[in-house]
C-alpha cells in the first residue's frame, strides 16, 4: 500500500511526504471509519492543516496535491477550517474570525460549508434556503462535506428575494447542535472520507453576529465573497485531482511491460506536469489578487479531465489482471470521479473560460 518515497520526491516537497505516507496507509480503513485519522493529529505538520489561518492559495495547492498523492479521502476527513476558513478570512470581522479559528484549532474541529441544495447545485448563487426576519434559519442543504460531524461551519442563505440579499452565516456549535438541526450522512461510492451529508435547519435561531461581513457593503457580502472563496479553493480541487492522477501513474511504473504502455505513461506524465504548472500559475494569480476566473477554471477543467483519462488508462498501463485485483487501485480510480463535482462541474468551468475570454479585462 505504501508509495516509493524516492519516486514521490521527484514531484513533491519532502515536507508533506510523511503525512502523505500515513494517509496512504489509511486508504482502506477510511472507507469504513472516517475518524481513523483523528488519532494521528500530533504528527509533525498536522497543525498546518487543522490550525491553518494564513496559508496562501499557492501553498494550499502544493499541500493538497502532496497529501492527495497519499490519499484524498483521508485528507477530506481531516479536521480544519477548509472552505469555511477561506470565507471567514474573506468576509469575517476580527471577532468572527477569532471565534471560528480559535474553536477549530483548539477543538481540532471538523468544519463544513453548506452551499448545495437538492435543486440548486451548479446554480449555487440562487439559494432557496433562507434566514427570515426573526433571524430563524429555514434551510435544506446536501452534499455538504463533513456536514454531520462539523462543530463549526458556514451556510449560504438568502434574506430576501433580490440578488444582493444573499448572505453567509456562521454555523456555531450552538446552531449545529440545536434541536431543530438535523444532519445525516449520505452513502457514497467514492471519496468516502468526505462525509457528504444532508442538513436541515427547521426554524433554527441565529444571532445577528453570526452573519458574516455586516461591516462590508452589501455588494461585497454575499455571492461576491462566495465566488472569491471558490476561486481561492478551486486550485486545491485541481491539486487533489492531480495528486490522485500522479499516485496512479507512479503506481503503474513497475507494471509497464510494453513499449505502447511506456509511451502512454510518458504522454500522461507530461500532461500531468503541464496541468500542474497551469494550476500553480492560476493559484499564484489568486495570491497576486488577480481574480482570473478563466485561468482557475481552465486549470480545474484540465486537471479533472486528465485525472479521469489517467484512471481510464490504468488497465492499459498495468494490465487488466492487476487493475481488476488490486484493491488500492480500485479505490484510487473510483475517487477520481469526485473532482468533477467539487467547486463546479466541467460545463460550469467551460462557461467561465468563455466568459473570461470575452471579458474586456482580458
Ligand atoms: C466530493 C464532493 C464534495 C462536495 N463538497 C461540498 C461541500 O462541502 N459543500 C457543498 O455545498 N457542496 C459540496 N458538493 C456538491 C457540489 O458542489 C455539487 O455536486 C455541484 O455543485 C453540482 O451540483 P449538482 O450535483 O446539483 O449538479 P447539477 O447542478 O444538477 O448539474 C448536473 C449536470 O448539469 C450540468 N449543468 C448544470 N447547470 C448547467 C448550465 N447552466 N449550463 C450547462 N450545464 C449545466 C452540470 O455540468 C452537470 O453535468 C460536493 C460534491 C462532491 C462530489
Amino acid at each position: 500500500m505504501n508509495f516509493d518515497r524516492s519516486v514521490a520526491l521527484t514531484h513533491y516537497d519532502e515536507k508533506w511526504l510523511d503525512l502523505a505516507q500515513l494517509f496512504r496507509s489509511l486508504s482502506l480503513e477510511v472507507l469504513n471509519d472516517r475518524d481513523v485519522v483523528l488519532e494521528h493529529l500530533d504528527r509533525p505538520y498536522f497543525d498546518e492543516i487543522y490550525a491553518d489561518r494564513t496559508s496562501t492559495c499557492f501553498e494550499r495547492a502544493r499541500m493538497y496535491e502532496g497529501l492527495s498523492y497519499g490519499d484524498p479521502s483521508v485528507l477530506l476527513s481531516c479536521p480544519g477550517p477548509s472552505l469555511s476558513g477561506i470565507v471567514l478570512r474573506e468576509l469575517g470581522s476580527q471577532e468572527q474570525q477569532d471565534q471560528f479559528f480559535d474553536h477549530v484549532s483548539r477543538q481540532r474541529a471538523r468544519t463544513c460549508m453548506a452551499v448545495t441544495e437538492p435543486e440548486k447545485g451548479s446554480d449555487a448563487g440562487n439559494p432557496t434556503s433562507n434566514l427570515n426576519g426573526d433571524h430563524q434559519l429555514q434551510a435544506e442543504k446536501w452534499l455538504v462535506g463533513n456536514g454531520r460531524e462539523a462543530t463549526m461551519g458556514t451556510i449560504v442563505v438568502r434574506t430576501g428575494p433580490g440578488p444582493y440579499s444573499i448572505v453567509v452565516v456562521m454555523l456555531t456549535p450552538e446552531t449545529l447542535s440545536h434541536a431543530g438541526t438535523f444532519r445525516q450522512l449520505l452513502p457514497l461510492a467514492g471519496l468516502q472520507g468526505t462525509g457528504l451529508s444532508h442538513l436541515y435547519f427547521d426554524n433554527v435561531p441565529v444571532e445577528p453576529e453570526q452573519i458574516l461581513g455586516m461591516h462590508r457593503r452589501p455588494l461585497e457580502r454575499g455571492m461576491h465573497a462566495v465566488i472569491k472563496t471558490f476561486y481561492r479553493m478551486r486550485p486545491c480541487v485541481c491539486a487533489m485531482a492531480l495528486g490522485n492522477a500522479q499516485a496512479l501513474l507512479d503506481h503503474a511504473l513497475p507494471y509497464l511491460k510494453t513499449t505502447s504502455a511506456r509511451e502512454l505513461h510518458r504522454a500522461l506524465q507530461s500532461q500531468t506536469d503541464s496541468a500542474r504548472a497551469l494550476n500553480h500559475h492560476a493559484a499564484q494569480r489568486i495570491d497576486d489578487q488577480i481574480f482570473d476566473g478563466a485561468a482557475v477554471s481552465l486549470a480545474k477543467a484540465c486537471a479533472t479531465e486528465l485525472a479521469e483519462k489517467v484512471a481510464r488508462s490504468m488497465p492499459l498501463l498495468t494490465g487488466t489482471a492487476h487493475f481488476l485485483t488490486n484493491t488500492w487501485l480500485q479505490i484510487a480510480t473510483t475517487n477520481v470521479h469526485g473532482y468533477e463535482w467539487m467547486e463546479g462541474s466541467l460545463d460550469m468551468q467551460r462557461l467561465n473560460i468563455v466568459a473570461g475570454y470575452h471579458s474586456p479585462a482580458k
